[in-house]
């Protein structure tokens, strides 16, 4: 009797496991952030976020919307931000094939569109910030993320400013000036940290200025720490000259310890960058959501 219980048990599950690997339906999402709603419509309430390459289980689908699960909640996503798992998708194409993507729609996956950010990257020409582990220096470092940072920020629709193009020296001053005469809604300094002394040090921290820059620190920082899996040293206030003089929320942003030889070695890689600046992306679209992550 004991093993036969055991057996009926031992069977069900393997057959549960075996239905459920076959017939889940998973959507992966496709874009940076993409909305949850209550609704299949862009009318719907906002009722939370998901990321790219998350993946959740699709409950139903009704006019290029899917409803998914997930962890706090379920709502439905726009069908053309997402990719279906590949079972469902074999089944999918061999039926009628996908249907192309309306552009003319608006956008669903952030609120990023129509913002001014102006990205300063630190230093730069004569100035070369920094110096890190293996003669590296903080100026190219900073310049790197911009980059990065720009191009996913234009991606959903966002206005970038930036305060340096190339390798060359822009004052402290003039960057903080642009950023007032740009009418912008956030100013956003990266620079990385170097402390030789003790190599051990890592992580990443960011600084505001005031009060009303607060909120913005603590959205991009946590975006930062989801996206890269840093040591968290958290939001400080700081007094530093671009910050002070920028009429528009701004932060600093230490980005990292290049006087650490591996987090050196790691800051150089495309995939490390692509996720630092998606997680600065991450923030600050929280931060502009209002209703946060
Ligand atoms: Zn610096």
């Amino acid at each position: 009797m004991h093993f036969h219980n055991a057996a009926v048990i031992l069977l069900g599950s393997l057959y549960f496991a075996f239905a459920s690997a076959v017939q889940t339906d998973e959507a992966i999402i496709k874009t940076d952030i993409l909305n949850v709603r209550s609704g299949p419509g862009l009318n719907f309430e906002r009722i939370g976020k998901v990321y790219r390459n998350e993946t959740y289980p699709v409950l139903k689908e009704q006019d290029g919307w899917v409803k998914i699960k997930t962890p706090n909640q379920t709502g439905w996503a726009a069908s053309k931000y997402l990719e279906r798992s590949q079972q469902y998708r074999e089944k999918e194409q061999t039926a009628s094939g996908s249907a192309p993507v309306d552009k003319s729609m608006p956008s669903d996956a952030n609120d990023l569109d129509q913002k001014t950010i102006v990205l300063d990257a630190g230093h730069g020409g004569k100035d070369s910030g920094a110096i890190g582990a293996g003669g590296t220096n903080e100026k190219m470092f900073t310049r790197r993320t911009v980059q990065e940072l720009a191009q996913i920020l234009t991606s959903l629709n966002a206005e970038v400013v930036l305060t340096r193009k190339s390798d060359h020296f822009v004052s402290l001053a003039a960057r903080a000036s642009l950023s007032n005469i740009s009418n912008a809604d956030a100013f956003i300094s990266i620079h990385y940290n170097s402390f030789p002394q003790e190599p051990n040090v890592t992580g990443i921290e960011t600084y505001f200025q005031n009060n009303q820059d607060k909120a913005l620190a603590r959205s991009v920082q946590k975006g930062i720490i989801l996206g890269t899996g840093a040591n968290d040293r958290g939001i400080s206030n700081g007094d530093y000259q671009v910050t002070r003089q920028s009429a528009i929320p701004s932060i600093l942003i230490e980005s990292g310890y290049i006087s650490n030889a591996e987090k050196a070695q790691l800051f150089r890689t495309d995939v490390y960058q692509k996720k630092l600046a998606a997680g600065i992306a991450r923030g600050l679209n929280a931060y502009f959501m209002k209703t946060g992550f």
